[in-house]
């Protein structure tokens, strides 16, 4: 199996580039790409990491993952493109700087679209093609910080429950089934509507990294690995809770956000999330949970300053 420059062979981790475009100067844009292939045949897992620009946590979950790979144990191949947005990645910008556009809005892309489009294309394209099932590896952006969770698609149909099992799989603690509009041009659902499971892995976020951010995404890869029985399951089995429809909640006031929730957390409705202070250190508004009952998803990082309009919070409603 060739990969970009990566010529995979059994037992080996190859690696190397995927070409995503050209620069003015004619050079290409790269991604570096790894290719770690099993001593035996199986299925290909794809794994995917920045496509939004700082969410690092997603390349270092797959280096601590094939840090302790024995690919002898391996059945089949795990392709891992590291910066499927490089160029965001090298400006430390969650969308492409080039033309402004949200990569994960973007696929399954386009080979004559914009810059964006013919990325997210070069990549979707080939892992279309050859992907068993997907794994989109995020990490909130610099301004949310993520509770771990999954989001898949599952319309209740066999693909879907594939799709729900390998959201299941990843060991994450919360699950959302994302209805199949509900953010389009996103890799998980352009894969699933490729006929291939797919799903988007949260953790963390707000310009840093935790060591529990990199072991969820090397788990995640550890659990669809052992789902699709590429590996030996050695991981506890979560049971997740179910969460439903997303809600964003923003402020309505300009100021600084200072969280009195924490992401991760059951909220009722009321329930206080976080206060907008004025730089007079007077509170303008309190932002609470208008939902009867919610899991706190995302919140805006500490104390970072917000306009009017600015989002503060993810909330997926609980039954
Ligand atoms: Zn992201």
């Amino acid at each position: 199996m060739r990969i970009g420059t990566v010529e995979s062979a059994p037992s080996t981790i190859g690696k190397g580039t995927l070409t995503l475009g050209e620069y003015p100067d004619g050079s290409a844009i790269t991604s570096p790409v790894i290719v770690a292939q099993g001593a035996t045949k199986g299925p290909v897992l794809w794994v995917q990491g920045c496509v939004h620009g700082p969410e690092i946590s997603g390349p270092l979950g797959i280096q601590a993952f094939l840090s302790k790979l024995r690919l002898d144990a391996l059945r089949g191949s795990v392709v891992c493109l590291l910066t499927a947005n490089p160029l965001a990645y090298r400006d430390y910008r969650r969308f492409t700087p080039q033309d402004g556009a949200n990569l994960n809005r973007a696929y399954p892309g386009h080979p004559e679209g914009a810059l964006s489009e013919l990325m997210a294309y070069c990549s979707f394209s080939l892992a279309a093609e050859i992907a068993d099932a997907v794994l989109d590896l995020h990490s909130g952006g610099d301004h949310l910080v993520c509770a771990h969770h999954v989001y898949y698609h599952d319309d209740g149909s066999a693909l879907g429950a594939r799709a729900a099992a390998l959201a299941r799989s990843v060991g994450a603690p919360f699950l959302c089934n994302v209805p199949a509009n509900g953010f389009v041009g996103a890799a998980f659902l352009s894969f699933i509507a490729r006929g291939k499971p797919a799903v988007l892995v949260e953790s963390g976020g707000g310009a840093r990294v935790t060591p529990e951010d990199i072991e969820n995404h090397a788990r995640a890869i550890r659990g669809a690995a052992a789902l699709l029985e590429m590996l030996p399951a050695d991981d506890a089995e979560v049971s997740p809770q179910q969460g439903g429809e997303l809600l964003v909640l923003r402020s309505t006031r300009g100021g600084v956000f200072h969280p009195t929730a924490t992401q991760g957390q059951t909220l009722v409705q009321g329930d206080e999330i976080g206060r907008i202070v004025n730089l007079f250190g007077e509170v303008v508004e309190i932002c609470r949970s208008p939902l009867t009952r919610a899991w706190l998803a995302a919140l805006r990082r500490p104390h970072m300053p917000v306009y009017s309009g600015d989002e503060i919070a993810e909330l997926s409603a609980l039954a």
